[in-house]
């Protein structure tokens, strides 16, 4: 007799690992994958900066690789981050409370998913969902909605809440034993743990620790700000990275400056620099590098290397040699510290109200 096969979509978080593993423990072939949209902090975070971690300078791992290898599950990671990008700044459901389209991102992710799942041959699609845990997403109504428009109605089994959702394809076909399923429903965490001590998992990621950039308030006040001046309304995986780096100030609307706040950002500052964009640094020693982006005159790069000195070990002094760089050209110029304080009226990041 053919094996029932399952596709896992795996976050790499507890949810996900306990949702695959109490499928598998039904005796069905579970095959985990995971998509890299661009915006999955630690994913992005290691892509770009490296195996190291800047702040903790501990090594970075994928982390769907990681909780699969805990699991014992096969896991393939499929990069989606191309149209991933097209949708995030157009999604037709909208935004959830910063910039994250979560009902968009689910559908884009469960069309992936069942493509994958005709591609191997497997029956259904297993989540960690856990319905009432998350805002926009994962309502009843919601979570119905988003198969109906991936194409994949009935298919998405959700072992946790299972007993809590109308039965799936696979349980009314006897290919699961909706029994063997869980009630888990809402924000709590205490069931999940009990089940993870249950299943033997013992290794898992702190369930606080956010899975993506778009789910970030100042990370979101940077997004809209790029979109609201950007006259295409398109985004780059260098956008990404860039509006992750350093502070952001807008002080005129043709422009923005971003000023490094570690070397590892000065570093990826320069690395993701945009052909008519202005990297500046001192010449004399290391301090922090400012980029302006967008349409900008020399007295504009001036004062954003009298804000970024204002940041440096030279702040104190009269003037600092700067490098200013566009492009192939690069010229010298000598600069005036000032103090950005002056200027933190033009940052832009989430106003605690
Ligand atoms: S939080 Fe991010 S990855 Fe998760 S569903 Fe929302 S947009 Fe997608």
């Amino acid at each position: 007799m053919e094996k029932i096969k399952a596709v896992a979509l795996m976050s790499g978080g507890l949810d996900s690992m306990l949702a695959t593993k109490v499928v598998e423990k039904l005796g069905i072939e579970v095959y985990g994958i995971n998509f890299y949209t661009g915006f999955c902090i630690t994913e992005q975070r290691r892509r770009v900066d490296g195996a190291k971690s800047s702040a903790s300078k501990k090594k970075l791992e994928n982390a769907a690789l990681k909780s699969a290898a805990e699991i014992e599950i096969p896991v393939e990671i499929v990069d989606i981050s191309e149209e991933y990008l097209k949708m995030v700044t157009n999604p037709r459901h909208g935004y959830g409370s910063n910039v994250n389209p979560c009902i968009d991102c689910r559908i884009h992710m469960l069309r992936e998913a069942h493509k994958y799942m005709q591609k191997i041959g497997a029956q259904f699609i297993v989540t960690g969902e856990v319905v009432g845990q998350r805002p926009m997403s994962q309502h009843k109504n919601t979570m119905r909605m988003i198969e109906k428009e991936a194409g994949v109605a009935g298919l998405v089994l959700r072992p946790l809440s299972a007993k809590l959702l109308e039965p799936t394809i696979p349980e009314k076909n006897g290919l699961v034993d909706r029994e063997a399923l869980y009630a888990i429903g809402g924000r709590g965490r205490n069931p999940q743990m009990r089940l993870a001590r249950e299943l033997g998992i013992a290794v898992f990621p702190n369930p606080g620790g956010g899975c993506c950039f778009l789910t970030d308030q100042t990370y979101a006040e940077r997004f809209f700000d790029l979109m609201k001046h950007r006259e295409q309304k398109t985004l780059t995986m260098e956008d990404v990275v860039r509006l992750r780096l350093g502070r952001h100030f807008r002080i005129k609307e043709t422009h923005k400056i971003i000023i490094g706040r570690n070397e590892a950002e000065n570093d990826l500052i320069e690395k993701y620099a945009g052909e008519n964009m202005a990297i500046i640094k001192a010449t004399v020693e290391k301090g922090p590098v400012g980029l302006i982006e967008g349409i900008f005159e020399d007295c504009d790069i001036v004062l954003a290397a009298a804000i970024t000195a204002g940041y440096g070990k030279a702040k104190n002094m009269d003037s600092v040699e700067f490098e200013i760089i566009t492009g192939s050209v690069r010229r010298v110029m000598n600069i005036k510290p000032v103090d950005p304080q002056l200027y933190s009226k033009f940052i832009i990041q989430h106003q605690v109200k």
